[in-house]
């Protein structure tokens, strides 16, 4: 512990400033004490009748004493010196390069705990970091498969099934009231998903595309670009072969169209229309959509379809 205490720069100067005050004791008492010793000395020359002798004894001895202090103080220490103590070791280290050697080392230890300190504090911030990761991939794995299984499944007439849509190859109950879809506007659940998010991601991107919100029921005589009705495509087919309504535009034959199973939609573009247009061509894919004819660049289906 001894041995302990003398090795920090602090005790170390404590130590030294003891020294000092030891060597300006060894030299400012002496010399007070000779010249009280020559007042003496001058009193008795004066007056020889008083015995001043012993009090002079005295004093030079003492004077003697305190000037070999550090002598004497350095003896007793390396009498000392040779026990468990090591005192002598303090005493001839309280030196000013002794102690800046020690503070240099001291300050050099204290930033290497710092350093270490801040590597250990990086290291648990880069596993923790590394932990959130890991953890947020499981969640997006989850809320996908969620999202997927939460696809599979009948509504209407189709089947959705690991993101392939299935319709009856059964013309008879095409725009029939069974093969509506339960979401808005008659369209199947997942493929109303996918405009949705279709028509939100244009909405992001600064362009302005809508699914179509109007649906046919049965009986009504127009074209619709939602659900459309046995009776609607028979309006429309009748219009595509006479051009005597609705601009005479392509229609599929009575029992074919998919929108009589919800699963198209005839887009509007708003806003800037080529740029509308332009992204909704070049984004579909990205949600699992696309326009199957060429001549109606508004008409979207989703992409995996097939017959059942
Ligand atoms: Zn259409």
């Amino acid at each position: 512990m001894f041995l302990a205490i003398c090795e920090t720069s602090a005790s170390l100067a404590t130590v030294l400033l003891a020294k000092r005050v030891i060597e300006i004791i060894g030299i400012v008492v002496p010399i007070i004490l000779i010249i009280m010793c020559a007042v003496d000395l001058l009193k008795q020359v004066i007056n020889p009748d008083e015995k001043n002798y012993s009090k002079l004894t005295k004093r030079i001895f003492a004077a003697s004493c305190v000037f070999f202090i550090p002598t004497i103080v350095g003896l007793l220490l390396d009498l000392v010196g040779t026990t468990d103590f090591s005192a002598t070791r303090c005493w001839t280290d309280a030196n000013a390069s002794t102690i800046e050697f020690l503070s240099k080392q001291e300050e050099a230890e204290k930033e290497a705990e710092e350093k270490a300190k801040a590597d250990e504090n990086a290291e648990a911030k880069r596993k923790r970091e590394e932990q959130n990761r890991i953890r947020e991939e499981i969640r997006k794995e989850n809320e996908e498969e969620a999202q997927q299984a939460g696809q599979n499944g009948k509504d209407g007439l189709v089947i959705v099934k690991d993101g392939v849509f299935y319709y009856p190859c059964d013309s008879s109950k095409n725009g029939t009231a069974a093969s509506k879809g339960s979401a808005p506007y008659g369209y199947v659940k997942p493929f109303y998903d996918k405009l949705v998010a279709f028509t939100k991601a244009a909405a992001a991107a600064g362009v302005s595309v809508n699914m179509s919100t109007t649906e046919c029921y049965e009986g009504i005589k127009g074209v619709c670009g939602a659900w459309r009705s046995r009776s609607s495509q028979e309006y429309a087919w009748h219009c595509y072969k006479t051009g005597s309504c609705n601009n005479g535009n392509l229609a599929a034959a009575p029992g074919t169209s998919r929108h009589g199973w919800g699963i198209a939609s005839d887009l509007r573009f708003g806003g800037n229309y080529s740029a509308s247009v332009a992204w909704a061509h070049a984004h579909a894919k990205d949600f699992g959509l696309h326009f199957p004819i060429s001549s109606e660049n508004w008409h979207v289906e989703p992409i995996n379809v097939k017959c059942y």
